[in-house]
């Protein structure tokens, strides 16, 4: 059971936001976003397109330097210092080197290196970052393949999978590292219909074992059976958030009740 199912604050939460501002030039895309996200949690990201989502993860793993607040992982807040043209920057990179190896990153386009076989992008990590001794790092990887049904694809290159194929093989890559916190950044929106089902399959068993997920996705359905917290964001803040059962049942927000009859 996760703490916001229990109530327990002893624990410091996975991820925690708080008012979180992203601008790009003169466009303010994140207007002080606070969330978290305790241990075992789904939280479920959702919003119109442009709305923030992406660049919120970003922000979260650091691919965006936010340009104000705070973020902190398993109660370690990631160290930043003004950028001197009114943003942030990281104030210790061994710090945010060591925070980034506990997270990992699912994207839309996958994002698979393409000049190598599916097992060379599975142990990438492990071997060059974490040193991890190669052996070792094989034998977790077939592990993981075996987990989201790539056994027979070890050898084979990207440009040779379906998107789910690839998909899939992505999230084998995102496990390796053995995150402790897994950012999914709509998983499914670049594949075809067909595949989305077998993606989905494995983002929700690991859901029941317990990981911390945050997941952004337009697939509405899917969000209410994994996530227990749904934020919907709108314009750069959370414009509404809650259980699934009150968000898509009770939503209170106007905003909110237009974008679910646009999606469902
Ligand atoms: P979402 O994922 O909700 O669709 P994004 O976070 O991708 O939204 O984008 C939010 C806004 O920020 C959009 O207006 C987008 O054009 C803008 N944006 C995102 N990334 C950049 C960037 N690197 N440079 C400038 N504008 C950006
Ligand atoms: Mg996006």
């Amino acid at each position: 059971m996760s703490s916001r199912e229990t109530g327990e604050t002893a624990v410091p939460p996975a991820v925690e936001v708080t008012g979180l501002h992203k601008r790009f030039g003169d466009l303010e895309v994140l207007k002080g976003v606070s969330l978290s996200a305790g241990n075992g949690d789904v939280v479920a990201i959702i919003g119109g397109s442009g709305s923030g989502k992406s660049t919120m993860l970003r922000c979260i793993n650091m691919l965006e330097l936010p340009s104000g607040g705070s973020i902190s992982i398993q109660g370690e807040e990631i160290e930043m210092k003004p950028d001197g043209r009114g943003g942030l920057q990281p104030a210790n990179s061994a710090q945010l080197r060591r925070i980034r190896t506990r997270l990992a990153m699912v994207f839309q386009s996958f994002n698979l290196w393409q000049h190598m076989t599916v097992l060379g992008n599975v142990i990438e990590a492990p071997v060059q970052v974490m040193g991890v001794p190669r052996d070792e790092a094989i034998a977790r990887a077939e592990k993981l393949l075996e987990r989201v049904g790539l056994s027979d694809k070890r050898d084979v290159y990207p440009a040779f999978l379906s998107g789910g194929q690839q998909q899939r093989a992505a999230i084998a890559r995102a496990l390796a590292v053995e995150p402790e916190v897994m950012l999914f950044d709509e998983p499914t929106s670049a594949l075809d219909p067909e595949l989305v089902g077998e993606v989905l399959a494995v983002i929700a068993d690991l859901a029941r074992e317990g990981r911390t997920m945050l997941l952004v996705t337009h697939e509405m359905k899917f969000a209410r059976e994994v996530a227990n917290h749904v934020v919907f964001l709108a314009d750069g803040v959370i414009e509404e958030e809650g259980s699934p059962d009150i968000i898509y049942n009770a939503p209170r927000s106007e905003r909110l009740r237009k974008f679910l009859a646009t999606v469902q």
